[in-house]
């Protein structure tokens, strides 16, 4: 057991409470604050964002003994149920038993933030964090920017307050701080399709349905209750954009052209499309993201990335996992942890960023090509015979914790075998031939 500090966690978000469950089991003192009031006295219409949790998500929550108080509100999904206009493919994850879990962001935020007080995590609710002394690991409290401020002293702060973070922005006053803000030219907007009314789902429950249309995409999410959480991403401009669909008769025959079979299933398509708020997506990069022993970053609030992997909170969750490891490592030296933490987790922040970031391309256009989808079933032909030698980029990233820049190497290696063995005469018909499998096995050597 650890001498107790006394912890600020500032951001109640999945991050900030998954990190004062670990503090407080380490036997420290730990203050929690949001700026925003207690998520579990709001009402949310169960329509918030869905998060697809994986491995690396798990590896933290079961580490610390909640892994499976969060299984009981996760729907598993082993598998893509792609929705080309014509008709609908499905392509599994993984190995047999392999999923992802769908999750709903609000509902796994309340059930985190009662496990971190379970372990006896103080939270403070509607309390904005302003400023940072970094020396001194004091944080100034109060309503507005402007007005009088209430001073907190810590023995350290950890910055879990999201992409657009206030103790991020005190670092970024220092000399030698990197950072890089790049939005996307591309939003998203969400929808609803409700469940039937003896509370089943209107589509395959254990699916991550997709309609890839190229520049834009559409995906739906299930929900304990039978609804599904849709998410439509679509250029800000342009021809098929969110300005150009301006009025209801736009929105639905654009649905009626495009995605034709979501027409039937989401009732409330114009209401909804008109109601909710258009989001914008941005990859934020920045180092260091530690001060002394005093500050930390963690989450969001130091590598917010777009959201095409499904990775931004299982990477948080990892970066809590890999914390957790140097404080076994170098017990009370907080310098230390700090350096090494943030050390080892730059490079693979940046190496999911730029995978989350072209992976919008595959879900959005490679999914619906038929070289893509045969790519796909060599892989995982070759895969299922020679584990050892080949595990698919998805696989690496989602169902394994080893680094994610050790992903993006091997995935890029791989990929350059596979436009090789795409280039072999008549590959449609002799994909499951030994003669793939030797090609493979020679270029792989
Ligand atoms: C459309 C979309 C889909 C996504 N899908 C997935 C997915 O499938 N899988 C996945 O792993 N990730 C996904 N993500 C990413 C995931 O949502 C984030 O990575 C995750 O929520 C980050 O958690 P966090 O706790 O670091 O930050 P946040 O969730 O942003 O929490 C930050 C908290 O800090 C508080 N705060 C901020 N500023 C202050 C302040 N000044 N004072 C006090 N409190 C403050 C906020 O109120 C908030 O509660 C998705 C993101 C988006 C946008």
């Amino acid at each position: 057991m650890q001498n107790p500090q006394k912890i600020a966690v500032v951001g109640s978000g999945l991050v900030g409470s998954l990190l004062a469950v670990y503090l407080r089991k380490a036997g420290h003192i730990v203050h929690v604050y949001d700026r925003s009031p207690d998520i579990r006295q709001i009402q949310f219409s169960g329509r918030s964002i869905n998060l697809a949790m994986s491995n690396r998500g798990w590896k933290a929550l079961d580490a610390v003994g909640v892994g499976d108080a969060v299984r009981a509100i996760a729907i598993p999904m082993d598998k893509r149920a792609i929705h080309l206009v014509d008709k609908l493919n499905f392509q599994n994850y993984g190995q047999e038993g392999e999923s992802i879990y769908s999750i709903s962001r609000g509902i796994l935020n309340r059930k985190m933030i009662d496990l971190a007080e379970d372990a006896g995590a103080e939270f403070f609710f509607e309390h904005k964090i302003w400023d940072v002394t970094l020396d001194e690991a004091t944080l100034h409290i109060g309503e507005t920017e402007r007005g009088a401020w209430e001073e907190k002293k810590y023995d350290m702060v950890f910055g879990a307050d999201g992409a657009f973070s206030r103790i991020r922005h005190r670092m970024q006053r220092q000399s030698m701080f990197d950072y890089s803000q790049e939005f996307l030219n591309i939003g998203y907007k969400e929808l609803n399709i409700p469940a039937n009314p003896d509370g089943t789902h209107k589509l395959d429950k254990n699916s991550f349905h997709i309609w890839p249309r190229g520049e834009y995409m559409l995906i739906a999410l299930p929900n304990l209750d039978g609804s599904f959480t849709c998410t439509l991403f679509m250029p800000f401009e342009g021809e098929n954009s969110f300005s150009a669909l301006s009025d209801r008769k736009l929105v639905e025959d654009f649905f009626e052209k495009n995605f034709p079979d979501s027409i039937d299933v989401i009732p409330k398509l114009a209401e909804d499309f008109f109601k909710n708020p258009t989001s914008t997506l941005v990859t934020m990069k920045c180092f260091p993201w530690t001060y002394e022993d005093k500050i930390a970053l963690i989450g969001d609030a130091c590598h917010a990335i777009v959201p095409f992997y499904g990775q931004g909170m299982n990477a948080g969750f990892e970066d809590i996992s890999v914390l957790n490891e140097m404080i076994q490592l170098y017990g009370e030296d907080w310098k230390t942890i700090f350096s090494e933490y943030q050390k080892s987790r730059k490079p693979n922040a940046d190496a999911i960023a730029e995978l989350s970031y072209r992976n919008f391309m595959e879900m959005s256009t490679k999914t619906a090509d038929e070289k893509f989808l045969l790519q796909k079933k060599i892989e995982k032909s070759f895969s299922d015979k020679f584990p050892e030698k080949w595990i698919p980029l998805y696989s690496r990233v989602t169902f394994s914790d080893r680094p994610y820049a050790e992903a993006l190497a091997i995935g890029d290696f791989q990929n350059t075998i596979m436009e090789e063995v795409l280039k072999m005469d008549n590959i449609e018909k002799i994909w499951d031939s030994i003669e793939v499998e030797n090609k493979i096995l020679e270029l792989l050597k």
